[in-house]
């Protein structure tokens, strides 16, 4: 079953979509844990950080960089960058995805 990232990158679920291109999309999370909390999500389904591989360092690279970007654009002073891995790592959404919580 399609994951609800890849519901929202198929515009089968809304979202606030922050930015988007070929390789990721970044959405507003729906209940924020800080003043800025975006999701940065690659389009393919991953399903935790434990699938990524050296042909995806292209893309975690990339999901740095876009992060870089959100919180210039966004104004923050400062930002964590977080990943959760597995059930008993806090992850709920079963498609790798960084979360970028920002403070102004
Ligand atoms: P994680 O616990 O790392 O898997 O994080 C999943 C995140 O996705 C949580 O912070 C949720 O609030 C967020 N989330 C779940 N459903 C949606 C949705 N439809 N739109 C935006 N964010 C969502």
């Amino acid at each position: 079953m399609a994951s609800i990232f890849t519901k929202i990158i198929s515009r089968e679920i809304p979202a606030k979509i922050e930015y988007e291109d070929d390789d990721l999309i970044v959405i507003h999370d729906i209940n924020p844990k800080a003043p800025v909390h975006l999701l940065i999500v690659p389009k393919e389904e991953i399903p935790t950080v434990d699938d990524l591989t050296r042909e995806h360092a292209d893309l975690i690279a990339k999901m740095f960089f876009v992060a870089q970007e959100m919180a210039k654009k966004q104004e923050v002073g400062g930002y964590k960058l977080q990943f959760n891995v597995h059930d008993k790592g806090g992850q709920e959404v079963f498609h790798v995805h960084m979360h970028l919580l920002g403070y102004k």
